[in-house]
């Protein structure tokens, strides 16, 4: 009984110190927009036929003049709880569509720029609306824009999902399904929704070298996209033997350190205005590095 109350009490602990941390990164957060704190790396997509970049996805980052480098993988969430997502996510959308617009003139107008949609942005009632105000205050055209949702936003609301996916993709926007394989979405979903595009998860990358039964994930979906019609994009892609087997496995569009880091927007035009061809993973890591 005395440990299950010291248990209890150090549980109490821990919650109040997630609590604190939540409630100083959605005060600082609150903030973040004003200062200008947020900025978006761009992370390569390669096509393996030719190893072109045909893509890229745009990446936030927050610089808190307080807390120092936040990762998304932290401070989404709170933005998600919070509400917060809206604004951020609003930002995020502008911002990319901008930029995009701009490599128009410095090589890059045939690449395709990604952006992340969180739930809680998806499902605002004038999402589409202000997907297609941006577009056109930008200038981009919907065509070059993709958008990444994940299978828990489908899974909890198909139908009201599918509509508004289907307005998008009306505009000519493309549809990803991002970390594909660590939800529950099923084939029969897949096949009903308006999406061009099945980011393999980067955890099944690891499995790919190994003898072993996860080894046959990563085909699997694959062989299932084709045959759906869809693109595939392995995430998480970090070696040469990976992308070997990738290829093999028929695989279109890889993403992964193996390319490049996500880059900042200026190493991002350098890379267009050396007008290279064929990608060249040395000059992307020096780049990303600088
Ligand atoms: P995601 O959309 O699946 O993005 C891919 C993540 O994998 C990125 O992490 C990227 O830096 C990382 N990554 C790329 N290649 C490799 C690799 O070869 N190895 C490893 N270990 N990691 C790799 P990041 O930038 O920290 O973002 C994490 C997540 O935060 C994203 O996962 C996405 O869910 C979310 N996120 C990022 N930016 C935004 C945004 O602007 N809006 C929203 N709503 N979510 C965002
Ligand atoms: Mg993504
Ligand atoms: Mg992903
Ligand atoms: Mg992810």
């Amino acid at each position: 009984k005395r440990s299950g109350g010291n248990q209890y009490r150090f549980h109490t602990m821990e919650m109040n110190a997630a609590f604190q941390r939540h409630v100083e990164l959605e005060a600082y957060l609150r903030k973040a927009l004003e200062r200008g704190e947020f900025t978006l790396l761009y992370q390569p997509q390669v096509e393996l036929d030719g190893e072109r970049l045909i893509g890229v996805e745009a990446l936030i980052r927050w610089n808190c003049a307080e807390l120092g480098l936040i990762s998304p993988a932290q401070f989404i969430p709170v933005a998600e709880q919070t509400g917060l997502i809206r604004s951020i996510g609003h930002w995020v959308l502008e911002e990319a569509c901008r930029e995009a617009k701009r490599w128009e003139a410095c090589g890059g107008g045939h690449v395709e720029i990604s952006v992340n949609v969180s739930a809680g942005q998806f499902m605002q009632p004038d999402f589409v609306s202000r997907v297609r105000s941006i577009l056109s205050s930008t200038g981009l055209a919907p065509q070059r824009l993709c958008l990444e949702i994940t299978e828990s936003m489908v899974v909890h609301n198909l139908q009201a999902t599918l509509t508004m996916l289907q307005e998008l993709a009306e505009l000519g926007i493309r549809i990803a399904m991002d970390d594909f394989g660590t939800g529950y979405s099923s084939l029969s979903v897949i096949k009903q929704l308006p999406i061009s595009t099945i980011k393999i998860d980067r955890s099944f990358m690891g499995d790919l070298t190994k003898e072993d039964a996860d080894r046959s994930i990563v085909p699997a979906i694959i062989s299932m996209s084709t045959t759906l019609g869809k693109k595939v994009v392995a995430e998480g892609v970090e070696t040469s033997e990976q992308l070997q087997l990738l290829k093999r496995m028929g695989c279109d569009t890889a993403q992964g350190y193996y390319f490049s880091r996500p880059l900042t927007a200026s190493a991002l035009i350098r890379y267009f205005q050396y007008g290279v061809e064929k990608l060249d993973t040395r000059t992307l890591r020096e780049d990303a590095s600088s």
